[in-house]
């Protein structure tokens, strides 16, 4: 009987989001933390859903998917705000991408021809129309490019939501949890090994962010190239003063800094994030909090007065191309879903429907198939 479940390696949002679907679906599941589940990148996430924003030139495949999966966070939140009557913080507020200095508006412009010849829903702003739409920004923005179609959700809710609907639907939640080995037989995954104990499964989901190319037992041929990329990230209590209600967004082409402060629904002002090659380092430093405060104040000069609530640094899983690894391997039952890198949040609804459809079914979707781990090998 329990040979038929689904083993989940890490409880981040890709892993739990994963195992609410296959709950939902009847399937028996058991999702492995190690630590407190949701509890490493996802929860230092700034849970923005900005494919339009974030647009770059090499990424068409990815924005493509980005897109599909920002259309399917509606019924995603509805669903599991249904499921569990948790509220998730999803907010349209549309992000403004806003410039200062003439290298600042080349770029914006640049990007705003991109967005326009993908036919993307985008406005261009001078100075005073983006003040505007944000009364808060400073007196130095000289032009916007204006992102309706980009959203916001609250990440912190939406991991503490999918594990109430994890386990309401009949899924197991094991915290405190380390998968220390995949367990194999001959060329198929009969389980995992936490401890002295072996848990036997159909099939295993490798979802353990960062840490996914390091589970033991994990054939070298087929570990994830997926490697740690620091961010960190502040957040600021904002004031009836100070209160935006768009997400500002800004690329501060003098340091090289890109900063978005995102305003939640409980009062934070979330301000991030650096983009670092550090290994495992998760040390805030002196040089990443002033370069986010520094560009943040450039355009909301009222974050001076707000008061710091919180400040981190977490892991984004990075692969090779920034896109993430989805799929089957050539280890029958063993199935990837990792490297989502910094879109992890917005990929979550594609990634737990193609992931689940995919073990209920057998089938791997068109969607998701040049997403596989074969086109590193
Ligand atoms: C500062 C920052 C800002 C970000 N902002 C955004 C954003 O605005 N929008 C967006 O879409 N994305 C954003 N991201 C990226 C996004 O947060 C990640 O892509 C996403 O959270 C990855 O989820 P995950 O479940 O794969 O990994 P994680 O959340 O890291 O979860 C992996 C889990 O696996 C567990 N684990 C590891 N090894 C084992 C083991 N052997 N056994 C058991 N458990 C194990 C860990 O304890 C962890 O809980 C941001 C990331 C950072 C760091």
């Amino acid at each position: 009987m329990d040979n038929d479940r689904v083993l989940i390696v890490g409880g981040g949002v890709i892993g739990l989001s994963i195992g609410w679907k296959l709950a939902r679906a009847g399937k028996g599941v058991v999702v492995f933390d190690r630590d407190r589940a949701g509890g490493a990148a996802s929860w230092a996430s700034a849970g923005m859903l900005s494919p339009l924003a974030e647009v770059r030139f090499e990424e068409e495949p990815l924005l493509r998917l980005g897109l599909k999966s920002l259309a399917m966070y509606p019924d995603f939140v509805a669903e599991l705000e249904a499921d569990t009557g948790q509220a998730v913080g999803y907010r349209k507020d549309g992000v403004l991408l806003v410039g200062v200095s003439q290298d600042d508006l080349a770029d914006l412009e640049f990007r705003y021809r991109f967005q326009k010849e993908l036919g993307l829903e985008v406005a261009w702003l001078n100075g005073a129309e983006a003040r505007a739409r944000e009364p808060h920004l400073g007196g130095q923005v000289s032009a916007a490019v204006w992102c309706p179609g980009d959203h916001q959700v609250d990440n912190r809710l939406l991991v503490a939501a999918l594990a109430t609907g994890l386990e309401k639907a009949g899924g197991t939640l094991k915290e405190g949890a380390s998968v220390d080995e995949l367990v194999m037989e001959g060329n198929r995954v009969r389980g995992v090994r936490v401890g002295e104990e072996v848990y036997e499964g159909e099939m295993v989901v490798l979802s353990a962010g960062c840490w996914s190319g390091r589970l033991p037992g994990l054939p070298d041929e087929i570990r994830p190239p997926v490697r740690p990329v620091k961010g960190q990230i502040i957040r600021l209590q904002m004031t009836d003063a100070v209160r935006p209600h768009t997400i500002v967004w800004y690329n501060r082409w003098a340091s090289s800094v890109s900063v978005y402060l995102a305003p939640k629904d409980g009062g934070h002002l979330v301000v991030g994030a650096t983009s670092e090659e550090m290994g495992f380092d998760t040390e805030l430093t002196a040089g990443g909090m002033f370069e986010l405060l520094r560009a943040a104040w450039e355009v909301l000069p009222g974050v001076y007065d707000l008061p710091i609530v919180e400040t981190l640094a977490g892991l984004r899983p990075g692969s090779r191309d920034d896109a993430p690894i989805l799929g089957t391997t050539a280890i029958d039952g063993l199935i990837m879903a990792t490297g989502h890198y910094r879109k992890g949040i917005l990929l979550t609804p594609m990634t737990a429907h193609y992931i689940s459809e995919l073990i209920l079914t057998g089938e791997v979707s068109e969607v998701i198939r040049p997403f596989g781990l074969e086109r590193f090998l």
